[in-house]
């Protein structure tokens, strides 16, 4: 079975996010583990580390079902030296906040070159970002999401998700992220079952499916190519909903959390049900 679930809210306390996932019948789930539009935040405490932890168990959501969401302001591959060691001090701390919950992998957005540097300089400097991180912490593997290349983001294509793996040190412990709205937005046409396989393919063969450690599910308000990335419920959208039938009947997308980040989270049980529904 696929492991579906939801971006769920964990206001209130990380602990409440597993008990929100439960609720919409969750079996994977993705979180912020501070204020996403926030620099700083206080360090998460004994108690909800705790109580995270017990609810995870208590609901049969392991470690390798969970996708915590970094920050939105960090840019790992900022142009301009002093912004950059902030956001690499801030992707720290968010992995660091990893390992306190026994979670062990981080997804995030590679970064933006600003127009003040050239797309392979600045791929570069995102694998030195995460060299950085990894050297300073264990267990955790840093999941680049791949962008609807909106501005200046990186990422959007796969060949730059090739690229920062090339530059990170320890294979072991980089993964990627592929959101359906993203590539669809990037130019990566996911509307039937024949664009899907030529789309994967190629994705296998720039990145590889042993990289996959995630997927965000989204259907797109924008159309193909647009680099406008704007989440849709699933099937209301312009991707449709081929590419989730696709998805769902293929094995190499197995054993992976699979994360719903659409934009009406009072039918996410329906969307998770509808989803299952493709397995058979
Ligand atoms: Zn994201
Ligand atoms: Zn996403």
């Amino acid at each position: 079975m696929k492991r579906i679930g939801a971006h769920v809210s964990a206001n209130g306390g990380v602990e409440n996010a597993p008990i929100n996932a439960a609720k919409i019948g969750a079996t994977a789930f993705a979180l912020f583990t501070k204020n996403q539009r926030q620099w700083v935040a206080k360090p998460l405490a004994a108690e909800n580390i705790e109580a995270f932890k017990r609810n995870c168990t208590e609901h049969d959501l392991a470690p390798e079902y969970i996708l915590p969401h970094d920050s939105y302001l960090i840019n790992l591959g900022h142009p301009e030296a002093e912004k950059l060691e902030k956001s690499r001090a801030a992707f720290l701390d968010e992995i660091q906040r990893c390992e306190q919950l026994g979670l062990q992998l981080l997804n995030f957005h590679p970064g933006s070159h600003l127009k003040q540097v050239s797309e392979s300089e600045c791929l570069a400097t995102i694998s030195e970002s995460i060299n950085i991180a990894l050297e300073q912490t264990k267990g955790v593997t840093a999941v680049i999401e791949n962008t609807a290349g909106q501005g200046s983001n990186l990422g959007f294509r796969f060949e730059h998700l090739a690229e920062i793996i090339d530059g990170v040190e320890d294979k072991t412990r980089i993964g990627v992220c592929i959101d359906t709205c993203h590539s669809f937005a990037a130019g990566y046409d996911l509307r039937t079952a024949e664009s899907c396989e030529s789309v994967f393919s190629e994705f296998e063969k720039i990145v590889g499916f042993g990289y996959l450690r995630g997927m965000h599910l989204n259907d797109s308000k924008k159309g193909l190519g647009t680099r406008v990335d704007r989440h849709h419920s699933l099937g209301k959208g312009e991707l449709g909903l081929e590419v989730f039938r696709y998805i769902m009947k293929d094995a190499r997308f197995d054993h992976i959390p699979m994360i719903l980040e659409t934009i009406d989270d009072t039918i996410w049980a329906e969307e998770i049900k509808l989803l299952h529904s493709f397995e058979a």
